[in-house]
């Protein structure tokens, strides 16, 4: 779990900028689901045995209450969980949703794999067509070429329905089943229960097992094969550049038809900038009538990494126009007060409060902050009515009027920016 400060978020910042003014130019509203959810949940829509299920949820207990509750783990169930809370499946016309929320996964930690993470994710209810599909895909693509990221590669596939999958199970288990003492033990477990997910496993005997296992794509009925095609025509007109990859099933269990990933050369060897797929089939493993959905999430901790490879930080550290040096207490009272006006009105000062301090001092503090200008004020100054503006880089100085200070900061400040 990382602390994000300093010159990385202003990064976190625009990336978010760049989600967030795409999404809304596109029409989508935001959605913030609370970080805890009953573990129901999760455990009925993701799937027994996936990793998130087996393994990665952090489990919260209060002393009060005898509830499960769990850490989000992933969004789109929680997602789903609150349209049918709120019934927003219910207004009319397809809906379309943001969010941008931590997930909490146990993981073995590693360069782009962390424990705490971030997801930004879109979900589109209400729409079975293969445009909606396509529209979310060139969402994703819009927002890569925005932040300039050009080394991706999108693959899809179609994962088929709950009709075409027996088929398909059945094709599969057909063909592990003279290998299955070669199987790894958990995917030993995954035949009978859920073959499909032994496409996933990263045992190396396993996936050269893979390698000449039936297609999802060759056991498609005529609508999932209708739909799929009507996607890659949609990609083909809006120019989207893709490759069909029958081997992406991703992981999760609600998935139907349509399956992409977006990965990128940029990020070594945890690839996945993100995914998504439709999940026509979640609303029902909440006991709801399936409520046709498409939506994807994309890993923001990755998009800084392939980010950082493309051109790495530079600081971005905004500097106060004036430091306030106060040689006296009567000094030191007008311009705290002058600081804090100035700043209101968005003009960036800088001062310290520690007291009594010499001139050599001041003039030091001055420097450290970057100030383009020091304003100097005491006695003499105030007799005079004037007070000294040093420009720090130049090393020359002026005298500008007492009454008149906040104006004459403010139109330096404009000049400035
Ligand atoms: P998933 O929900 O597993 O399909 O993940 C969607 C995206 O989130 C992935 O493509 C990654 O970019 C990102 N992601 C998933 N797990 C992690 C993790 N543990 N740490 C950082 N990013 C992750």
């Amino acid at each position: 779990m990382h602390d994000i400060f300093g010159e990385e978020v202003a990064r976190w910042q625009h990336l978010e900028r760049v989600f967030k003014n795409t999404l809304e130019s596109f029409g989508y509203t935001e959605i913030r689901t609370p970080a805890l959810e009953k573990i129901e949940v999760f455990s009925q829509t993701v799937g027994d045995d996936t990793d998130i299920v087996e393994k990665q949820m952090y489990e919260v207990k209060s002393a009060a209450e005898a509830e499960r509750l769990v850490l989000r783990p992933e969004g789109t169930a929680a997602f789903m969980r609150a349209v049918l809370e709120h019934q927003l499946h219910r207004l009319p016309g397809a809906q379309r949703f943001y969010y941008c929320l931590p997930m909490f996964r146990y993981e073995r930690p590693q360069k782009g794999r962390l424990r705490q993470f971030h997801q930004f994710g879109v979900e589109l209810i209400g729409d079975a067509s293969p445009e909606a599909d396509a529209e979310i895909i060139f969402v994703f693509e819009t927002i890569l070429k925005t932040l300039g990221i050009r080394d991706y590669v999108l693959e899809i596939n179609s994962v088929g329905c709950s009709d075409c999958r027996p088929v398909y199970r059945d094709a599969l288990k057909d063909y592990f089943r003279p290998h299955l003492a070669e199987l790894c033990e958990q995917c030993q477990g995954r035949f009978e229960r859920a073959p499909m997910r032994i496409l996933d496993c990263k045992n190396p005997k396993c996936a050269e097992l893979v390698q000449n296992a039936p297609l999802i794509t060759d056991h498609l009925n005529a609508p999932c094969r209708e739909h799929h095609d009507g996607l890659r025509q949609r990609l083909t007109q809006l120019g989207v550049a893709f490759t069909d990859n029958p081997r992406i099933v991703r992981g999760l269990d609600y998935y139907s038809r349509t399956a992409f990933e977006f990965t990128s050369e940029l990020l070594g060897a945890q690839s996945a900038l993100g995914g998504g797929g439709r999940y026509d089939g979640l609303a029902q493993r909440f006991g709801h009538d399936p409520i046709p959905a498409v939506g994807w999430a994309l890993g923001m901790e990755r998009f800084l990494i392939a980010l950082e490879a493309k051109s790495p930080l530079t600081p971005t550290v905004r500097k106060p126009i004036v430091f306030f040096a106060p040689l006296d207490a009567p000094a030191f009272e007008m311009l705290f007060e002058l600081s804090m006006r100035l700043q209101r009105k968005g003009i960036l000062t800088a001062m310290s409060y520690e007291r009594d301090k010499k001139l050599k001092w001041l003039m030091k503090q001055a420097d450290r902050t970057g100030a383009v200008y020091t304003l100097l004020l005491g006695e003499d100054e105030r007799k005079s009515g004037k007070a000294v503006l040093k420009k720090m880089a130049a090393g020359t100085q002026e005298e500008i009027e007492i009454s008149n200070l906040e104006e004459i900061i403010a139109g330096r400040a404009r000049s400035e920016a």
